[in-house]
């Protein structure tokens, strides 16, 4: 007879565990297995996170094999009462469940390399639906299981990340990678800083049409964070090479509407775009903080390298400590107020100077929740950036959110000016 076998193009995950309902773990798995998923062509359409309970996963494992070509459950195979994942599928898919001696074995063989005789409930973890396959666990005891459901396909992996993870690799390199279309994904990730989600949207919007009409058609989606928008160009195709032409056309597209807001297009961060420029021009840096408390420098060195090009900085939060090691004037912070552009100019000038770099950015704002006036409210924060020619380009910003994000998104801005100070070319 024939084997029926359909292409794997669609995919669900189910993590099972209570605990994941709960306030004090998250659901990685899926992050994982979508990425993995994504690099076979095959696209992650539903998650579903369930507790132990075995009518609640049996009626959400049920809906999944209507909808999906390939159903992925993590979580649930312990040996444990409340691991249900095992008979729940099993029962679903009309499946009797047989002990599978070699995997009481290799068990009993784990506990033993301990010098620990094997509990009896975990004989629970040799139970196979008749005709699955045994995926073995190098780091744990319960195996994981494919199942084909008729022309669908049933993945069960422990729900531990470090179990789960070398078992989907080999499933990516084998059992699902034979399944899978001749098509791939490939993606393409666009990021962009100094505009609002909805100005990007707005320019952008008119490609959009386009795109999803051409051959191969390109999806987009569009992740909004505080400092930065990301714009993912997805194209579904048998070889890189057939999307290389139409990646690239897009991506030319979103520069030739947002222009130099865009950043990367290549996967590089902002602090290493800054890098590379820097070291391509070999130009030095420095940098004075006051509330970002260092963030800023922070980032710039997170960049393996950055040695080559990062002088130092000084994080002066008072205004005592921004005269001593910056030189500003005590009168011009008196005038102006330690949150002004004159003290931001002054800061970047003094840590430029103290320090011989070519390029000094400072940063002093009000990052809150206290601290904030009328004329200056919590957010308001000045930055500077002075450039190898010695002038001094100055913004002041009004950032939302609290503590943390008004300090991202400082460094974020101070990043960008000496970004946008290098490609101008001064
Ligand atoms: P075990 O044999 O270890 O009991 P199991 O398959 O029953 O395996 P669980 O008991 O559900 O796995 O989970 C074990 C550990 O893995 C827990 O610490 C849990 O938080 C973590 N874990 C489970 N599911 C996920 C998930 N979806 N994402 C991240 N971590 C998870
Ligand atoms: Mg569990």
């Amino acid at each position: 007879m024939a084997e029926m076998r359909l292409a794997l193009r669609t995919a669900e995950v189910i993590a099972v565990g209570s605990e994941l309902l709960g306030w004090t773990r998250v659901d990685t798995n899926s992050l994982f297995l979508s990425e993995r998923l994504a690099s076979l062509g095959i696209q992650l359409t539903l998650k579903t996170v369930a507790g132990d309970d075995r009518d609640r996963l049996a009626d959400v494992f049920r809906h999944a094999l209507d909808r999906a070509d390939l159903v992925v459950l993590t979580g649930g195979l312990g040996p444990t009462d409340d691991d249900v994942t095992r008979e729940v599928v099993a029962a679903v898919l009309e499946l009797p469940l047989i002990e599978d001696p070699s995997i009481v074995e290799r068990i009993e063989r784990r506990f033993a390399r301990r010098g620990l005789r094997m509990p009896e409930i975990n004989r629970r973890q040799a139970l196979v639906p008749k005709g699955a396959t045994v995926l073995e666990n190098a780091n744990g005891t319960a195996p994981g299981l494919l199942i084909e459901a008729g022309v669908r396909v049933v993945v069960l992996l422990p729900g531990p990340p470090r179990e789960l993870q070398p078992m989907m690799e080999a499933l990516v390199s084998g059992a699902l990678a034979e399944r899978a279309t001749a098509e791939r994904l490939y993606r393409r990730v666009i990021l962009i800083t100094g505009r609002s989600e909805s100005h990007v949207e707005e320019a952008v919007q008119p490609l959009y049409s386009r795109w999803r009409t051409a051959s191969p058609p390109i999806e987009t989606t569009i992740l909004a964070s505080p400092g930065q928008i990301e714009l993912h160009l997805t194209v579904r195709a048998p070889s890189a090479a057939a999307t290389q032409a139409a990646l690239a056309s897009a991506t030319a597209q979103v520069r030739d509407a947002i222009g130099d807001d865009v950043f990367s297009t290549d996967g590089r961060s902002l602090e290493e775009i800054v890098g590379d420029l820097l070291r391509s021009r070999h130009l030095t840096i420095a940098v004075a903080e006051s509330c970002t408390g260092g963030l800023l420098l922070s980032r710039l060195t997170d960049i393996a390298g950055s040695s080559d090009y990062v002088l130092g900085g000084v994080v002066a939060y008072s205004n005592a400590a921004k005269t001593q090691f910056l030189d500003v004037s005590a009168n011009l912070i008196a005038a102006h107020g330690a949150v002004s552009e004159p003290v931001a100019v002054a800061m970047a000038e003094g840590i430029r100077s103290g320090t011989s770099s070519d390029v000094g950015v400072a940063v002093t704002g009000i990052a809150g929740p206290g601290g904030g006036t009328p004329q200056k409210p919590v957010g308001t924060v000045a930055i500077a950036a002075v450039g190898p020619d010695g002038l001094a380009r100055v913004r002041t910003l009004l950032f939302p959110g609290g503590r943390a994000l008004v300090k991202f998104q400082a460094s974020q801005e101070g990043l960008d000016m000496v970004r946008k100070m290098l490609i101008a070319g001064c």
